[in-house]
């Protein structure tokens, strides 16, 4: 038996479970940037690895040089990548420079900037400080975690990656996702438009989405709305998930609906979200299928609230889907019974906060305002919010 009118929780939990785990990878650093940590990730050297000089400057022992000016004799130096091998005494002095070992006897740094250099004989006007060596391990130590299974690799983590010894990392395999469009009146963008007839948007706006998640998209043929060339489709080889839009309510040539209703398995169908109540999904011949409705702003905030929380959840992402704020309402944003609405709207930082404005896209298929729409409100069900509230905000 399938769930029906369930609230968006269960239904991301619902969803969770039915896609697929990804297989593992490993790539190489340079291929591995945004892609998802599948196990944690131990750092093979200490970092620093030795003790170290945060500046330019000279090194020396720290009771030498605390009443300034003082003199010290230079004898020797220690560079980035080539160590002084011999042991500082006191009076004595090394110049030493950024990254450069700090060598046996020297516990402080004197910048360059607060010395005079004559000959062997360095003057210090400051005295010099411990706090410029950076000290080995300080960082991170060998064997210590530096990053979790489902961390993403930003930037600065690749560089993690690099700087705790890793050439290479074991990643989630992205999952491909196939993108299939129903509906005969449907047509390829760029063919002359008959009455009645409407451009396949969902198609590219789902394919973005799924390249902004990370996963890769496979676009179908479009399939009119008969369940022979939808089934075509789907024997499309390679799949690890699929998404249709359109076809999922309560209409006569519904296909989406009839063929997961008829010959597969349907795991929910109707959730307490406007829009994209009719979201439905099951599997098909093995295939996870979630069903999209066809408006474009239900196809989107379903993809939004459902999909993509699914997917986070499944590769156990340590970030959260969305960045939550809390912003205040320009205008009234209305609430649907045992609904959570979703409206989409703009957020803007003016007079020092946070407000949230209607989106100006009061029905579902008004594509132009969903495209300057930045962010979406949140609305409990039944707890309208009136101007001047505090709203919760999906920042997209
Ligand atoms: P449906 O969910 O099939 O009942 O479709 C609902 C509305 O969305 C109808 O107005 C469809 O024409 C429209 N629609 C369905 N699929 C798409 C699509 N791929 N691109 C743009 N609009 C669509
Ligand atoms: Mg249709």
């Amino acid at each position: 038996m399938h769930r029906q009118h369930i609230d968006l929780d269960e239904a991301i939990q619902i969803l969770k479970d039915t896609l697929p785990l990804p297989e593992t990878e490993i790539l190489p650093l340079e291929q591995a940037a945004g892609r998802v940590l599948a196990v944690p990730l131990l750092a093979r050297v200490d970092h620093p690895s030795v003790d170290d000089s945060a500046m330019d400057g000279i090194a020396c022992k720290l009771s030498d040089s605390q009443r300034t000016p003082v003199t010290l004799k230079l004898v020797g130096e220690s560079r980035a990548g080539e160590g002084f091998s011999g042991v500082v005494n006191t009076g004595e002095c090394i110049r030493i420079y950024t990254g450069a070992p700090v060598p046996e006897g020297a516990d402080a740094i004197c910048k360059v900037e607060d010395l005079q250099i004559e000959g062997d004989q360095v003057t210090l006007l400051h005295p010099a400080r411990s706090q410029d060596i950076r000290h080995r391990g300080s960082d991170f130590r060998a064997g210590q975690e530096g990053l979790q299974k489902g961390d993403v690799l930003s930037p600065a983590r690749l560089a993690l990656c690099a700087s705790m010894g890793h050439r290479t990392v074991e990643v989630f395999k992205k999952l491909r996702v196939g993108i299939l469009s129903t509906g005969d009146e449907i047509i390829e963008a760029g063919e002359p438009l008959a009455p009645g007839q409407v451009y396949d948007s969902n198609k590219y706006g789902i394919y973005a989405q799924l390249l902004d998640l990370g996963l890769e998209p496979v676009l179908l043929p479009h399939a009119a709305d008969h369940p022979e060339k939808v089934k075509e489709n789907l024997k499309e080889a390679g799949l690890d998930v699929l998404l249709t839009s359109g076809g999922v309510s309560m209409g006569n040539y519904d296909i989406v609906r009839d063929l997961l209703f008829g010959e597969g398995e349907v795991r929910f169908w109707k959730v307490n979200l406007r829009p994209g109540g009719p979201a439905l999904c099951g599997l098909w011949e093995g295939l996870p299928v979630l069903g999209l409705p066809g408006n474009p702003v239900s196809a989107l905030v379903v993809f939004e609230v459902l999909f993509k929380p699914a997917v986070f959840a499944l590769l156990e992402r340590t970030d959260p889907p969305h960045r939550k704020v809390r912003a205040r309402a320009s205008n009234p944003f209305k609430a649907v019974p045992k609904k959570t609405a979703y409206w989409r709207a703009k957020l803007v930082f003016e007079d020092g906060e946070l407000q949230v404005q209607d989106g100006n896209a009061p029905l579902s298929n008004m594509l132009r305002g969903l495209a300057h729409a930045n962010a979406l409100v949140v609305v409990q069900p039944g707890e309208a919010i009136e101007a001047g509230e505090l709203a919760e905000v999906l920042w997209l």
